[in-house]
């Protein structure tokens, strides 16, 4: 159950729950933190076996965008959004356009985009009922499919670690295991195979294998097992978290790990276990935030070389986070922490000098004295 103490704890500022039986909708918003600007995060559609898992959820992924925004330089908050039910039965345009008219009431300070089983075309119902919306289709002026942009950031994060660990960015003869070639892994080969890197692959799905044969004939793939053993520079988890736990870190032959994937360590320990064996760990929420960046841009006019400019600052801030790990002698994902949580008390501080802006007059007076 939802308690005060519980939203305490997590540091959210506002959690709400909607419902319209009209249409079967039952969602709930989390905002975590917006002190840096409003709350963006994605709508997850999934059927949740309870109302707290749900929650749970909820939560975890709010906070988890926070930190995203804040380590990314981006002026926006955390925040995300779960609709129960199961996405293949009970989507419909009345379920989104409700959904799009709460997100409305909250007056901007939650903005939704694309997340787990909510798509371009979902959204357009979202954008028939509110602005606070990202992920447009670029016909109506958004930013289309986010997973190029996400790739692209995942190449800069590798490439900020190859410079790392081997002194110059160049990912030419590099061997990268990718795991899981969906709409961001497939991206990603495509760029490392640009660069001249040599591609090992692993997926469970049969198209994406044929799809990958068909474009990269020299790419070799393993099974799924096998990927965590593959000798490789780099192992890029792209398919689904905690890939990085006791068991595969006890195989892992590469020197890097830096991949799409969100919460790829099962958990923080597993921080400490990799640096303890000398692998290299780029932090996920930090080299996957393309995507976020990309959809961030739609405010201002959405255009390719603005996204991809603002991408490129990801080789820096990996750098950057590098740097904190190695002075402070923590993990790479605490120092990422660190970073963002430096980013929001600084702004929050700034916040605290009074502008002068406040009006004594009462409605309907000229002036004070009436
Ligand atoms: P996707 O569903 O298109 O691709 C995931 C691929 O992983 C699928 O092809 C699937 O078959 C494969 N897979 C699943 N389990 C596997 C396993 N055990 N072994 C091997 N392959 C397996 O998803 P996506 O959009 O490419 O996202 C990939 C990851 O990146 C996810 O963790 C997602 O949360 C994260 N991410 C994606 C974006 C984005 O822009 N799409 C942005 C940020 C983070």
């Amino acid at each position: 159950m939802l308690t005060l103490e519980k939203m305490y704890s997590m540091g959210h500022e506002q959690v709400v729950y909607f419902q319209d039986k009209t249409c079967g909708l039952k969602a709930i918003i989390a905002i975590h933190d917006t002190t840096l600007g409003p709350a963006l995060g994605g709508t997850r559609f999934w059927n949740y076996a309870t109302e707290e898992d749900a929650l749970v959820d909820v939560l975890r992924l709010s906070k988890g965008m926070t930190y995203k925004a804040a380590v990314s330089g981006l002026n926006l908050g955390g925040g995300k959004a779960v609709i129960i039910g199961d996405p293949k039965k009970d989507k419909s345009e009345a379920l989104f356009r409700s959904f799009g008219r709460f997100i409305e009431s909250l007056n901007g300070r939650y903005i939704t985009a694309e997340d787990v089983n909510t798509t371009v075309d979902d959204i357009e119902h979202i954008f028939a009922e509110t602005n606070y919306v990202t992920g447009v289709a670029q016909q109506y002026g958004g930013s289309g499919n986010p997973a190029p942009y996400t790739a692209l950031g995942v190449f800069r994060g590798l490439e900020a670690s190859v410079t790392k660990a081997y002194g110059n960015r160049s990912l030419k003869g590099k061997t990268v295991a990718i795991q899981g070639v969906g709409s961001v892994g497939y991206e990603l080969a495509k760029l490392l195979n640009e660069a001249g890197a040599n591609l090992v692959y692993t997926d469970i799905n049969e198209r994406g294998i044929e799809k990958m044969k068909e474009s990269f004939t020299n790419a070799k793939f393993v099974s799924a097992n096998e990927i965590f053993s593959t000798a490789c520079d780099i192992y890029a988890p792209c398919a689904l978290g905690a890939s990085v736990n006791d068991e595969t870190i006890a195989q892992l032959k590469c020197k890097i790990i830096a991949g799409a994937a969100n919460n790829q360590l099962k958990e923080d320990r597993h921080g400490q276990m990799v640096k303890d064996k000398g692998i290299i760990y780029a932090p996920d929420y930090l080299i996957n935030a393309g995507g976020l960046m990309n959809v961030s841009i739609e405010f201002e006019g959405w255009a390719d070389s603005k996204s991809r400019r603002m991408i490129d600052t990801i080789y820096d801030k990996t750098l950057e986070v590098f740097r904190i790990s190695d002075e402070q002698n923590i993990p790479v994902n605490k120092a990422a922490d660190v970073m963002a949580e430096k980013r929001i008390e600084s702004i929050r501080n700034i916040k605290n000098a009074y502008l002068g802006k406040t009006n004594f007059r009462l409605p309907g007076q000229k002036n004070r004295r009436g």
